[in-house]
């Protein structure tokens, strides 16, 4: 392939860069649409991006990367300045949410405060009591209403309005708010066009998954220069209930006439058989537009399909395989010699491992299996007990002081340091569990850096996301849902529950969307860079009940070649074996 590029870069920073992933790094002006299967590379690449920027003289206040997760934002932070170094600094790279709520507070001249998910709620059950229905379909409509996907329905109006109005009279914005707000603000053409010089070069990273809220806030942004680059897969937007789908691809060709539209197809992560068993499977969606996708990774172990009596045998399964492969003159090594994997590797450490399901639910059996062994592991995403959860509990803590939140300007202002420790002084985090709670809070504090205000540091920890509780630097094995493994990669990955019902998941009463059920298993494959497990249970509780479970439809659709089955006995069956192998 002939490619052109616009300018002429050091090599420095496109080094190591095939071709085309060359084009998408250095096309650095006008409408770019790169659509590309997984571990092909996408964000790699737009770390190349913001450094070719920077090397060709944009400054750094006029380029915005938006990345799915604050965690990503972080690691991108990294790449960059290891590449930039200083010259790095401020560049935008944060969620989409982190760059409205940068909008927003700029011309909100009172501050603005958002609510936590809990507040959310008790607002909503204030203004729609007697209602009935439940009040997370409220919540729901109305986040569907912000983000542009559906408007509200019948009688929804008047709770509308009083939840919009409680929520303006205290300065404070919703998750939602973090995007309509902006929208709102930018219909004003002189800060409109202010905008759109300070953000000049625009970078999105998992674009399959924007909506159309987040869309349009983009679109506004990027103004008659139209230096927008959408980087995504459509076969990985999982996040259709909140209105994503592969429509925006299309619609960014049709809204931005002049897209240079670029092709990745060398996949760099996987296995060959990996990589050729999750296209085979993900082809049997209707909606989508083929990929050819190839790897310079041939061969390699197949998919091992595993078939265990019920949850508890999972985790056991699952823990025996990890003990397996750690620790010098492991089992794995005399397996790949004799397998012959292409993929050397002496040893695994914990971090390699992640163990991936559909629903939070199904945490609780592995994560038994992995208490009693001793493995180190992270269960990320849940609320009960993560990092967001914690920092909820300070917060209402905090928030007993009502006024921090309530409109008391003064307050609001102070250092974010300051107000701590008149908060904890206040409070009586100072007794016992208060050096913990101290601990808790280092860490914001540092994001929100030595000038930030209260409210900044509130902020803060309100835009914490699930993926953020995942600490990639801990030697741990990581227990995640589907939905958080976006983007990451690991060199053994195990999917639990790839069973009818849980994939696809079926909800009682309610018909859920095949091909994105697909597709998230699709996602969850295309983590694993060497080997990949796909475990179901023949028998599992769920919902209250115990049950007969067949293996997933989309384990058929891998095709045999990739693939090689293995069952694990009922334990019966194995203590009856045993038995009768003692008594000869
Ligand atoms: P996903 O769709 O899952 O987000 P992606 O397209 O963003 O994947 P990356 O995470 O950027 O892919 O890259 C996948 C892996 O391939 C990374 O380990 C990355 O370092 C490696 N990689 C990408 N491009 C190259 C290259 N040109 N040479 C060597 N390794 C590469
Ligand atoms: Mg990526």
């Amino acid at each position: 392939m002939v490619v052109t590029v616009d300018v002429k870069l050091g090599e420095s920073v496109l080094d190591g860069l095939n071709e085309s992933q060359k084009e998408a790094a250095a096309t650095l002006n006008g409408p770019v649409l790169v659509v590309a299967g997984p571990g092909t590379g996408k964000t790699l690449t737009i770390v190349r991006r913001i450094a070719a920027l920077i090397e060709e003289g944009i400054r750094a206040e006029n380029i915005v990367a938006v990345t799915f997760t604050n965690r990503a934002a972080r690691e991108m932070q990294e790449r960059v300045f290891a590449l930039l170094g200083k010259r790095s600094e401020g560049v935008f790279i944060g969620t989409l949410h982190l760059l409205g709520l940068v909008i927003a507070r700029e011309n909100a001249p009172d501050g603005l405060t958002i609510v936590n998910r809990d507040e959310q709620m008790d607002i909503l059950k204030s203004v729609a009591r007697g209602r009935g229905g439940k009040i997370e379909e409220v919540a729901d409509a109305i986040s569907r209403k912000k983000g542009m996907i559906q408007d509200l329905g019948d009688g929804m109006k008047d709770v509308y309005e009083a939840y919009q109005s409680a929520l303006r009279k205290n300065g404070r914005a919703d998750f939602d708010d973090l995007i309509a707000i902006p929208i709102g603000l930018l219909e004003d053409a002189i800060l409109l066009d202010g905008y759109r010089d300070r953000f000049r070069h625009i970078i999105v990273d998992e674009f399959q998954d924007i909506n159309p809220a987040q869309y349009k806030l983009l679109t506004l942004l990027s103004g008659d220069q139209q230096n927008l680059c959408a980087v995504g897969d459509p076969d990985q937007a999982i996040y259709a209930f909140r209105g994503a789908d592969v429509g925006c691809f299309l619609d960014f060709e049709r809204d931005f006439a002049k897209t240079t539209r670029i092709i990745l197809t060398e996949n760099y992560r996987s296995s060959g058989t990996i990589l050729e068993g999750s296209s085979t499977m993900i082809r049997h969606n209707r909606r989508r537009v083929d990929k050819n996708v190839h790897t310079a990774r041939e061969g390699g172990n197949r998919i091992k399909i595993v078939s265990v009596p019920d949850e508890r045998a999972e985790g056991e399964f699952i823990v025996g395989e990890i003990e397996a492969r750690i620790g010098g003159t492991s089992h794995f090594r005399l397996m790949g010699s004799r397998h012959d994997t292409g993929f050397p590797r002496a040893s695994y450490g914990f971090s390699d491992f992640a163990v991936v399901y559909r629903t939070n639910a199904q945490a609780r059996m592995v994560e038994d299996a992995f208490a009693s062994s001793g493995i180190p592991y992270q269960v990320i995403g849940r609320y009960s007990t993560g990092k967001r959860r914690e920092m909820a509990d300070i917060l209402s803590r905090l928030r007993c002081f009502g006024a921090v939140i309530d409109g008391v300007t003064p307050l609001r202002s102070l250092p974010a340091k300051d107000f701590i420790e008149w908060a904890l002084r206040e409070s009586d985090l100072n007794d016992e569990g208060g050096g913990e709670t101290r601990k808790a809070i280092t860490g914001l504090l540092e994001a929100v850096g030595a000038g930030g205000t209260a409210a900044d540091f509130l902020n803060e920890v309100c835009l914490l996301t699930p993926a953020d509780d995942f600490d990639p630097r801990a030697d741990a094995v990581v227990l995640m849902t589907i939905h958080m493994t976006k983007g990451l990669e690991f060199g053994v990955v195990f999917v639990t529950g790839a069973e009818d019902g849980l994939m696809p998941y079926r909800r009682p009463g309610k018909q859920g969307d095949v091909e994105e059920e697909r597709r998230l298993l699709y996602v969850a494959m295309t983590r694993a860079k060497e080997e990949l497990f796909l475990i179901h249970a023949r028998r599992r509780s769920m919902f209250g009940k115990r049950e007969h479970r067949s293996p997933s439809p989309f384990l058929k659709e891998i095709g045999d070649e990739f693939t090689k089955v293995h069952v694990v006995p009922d334990r019966e069956t194995r203590q009856r074996k045993n038995g009768q192998m003692k008594l000869f």
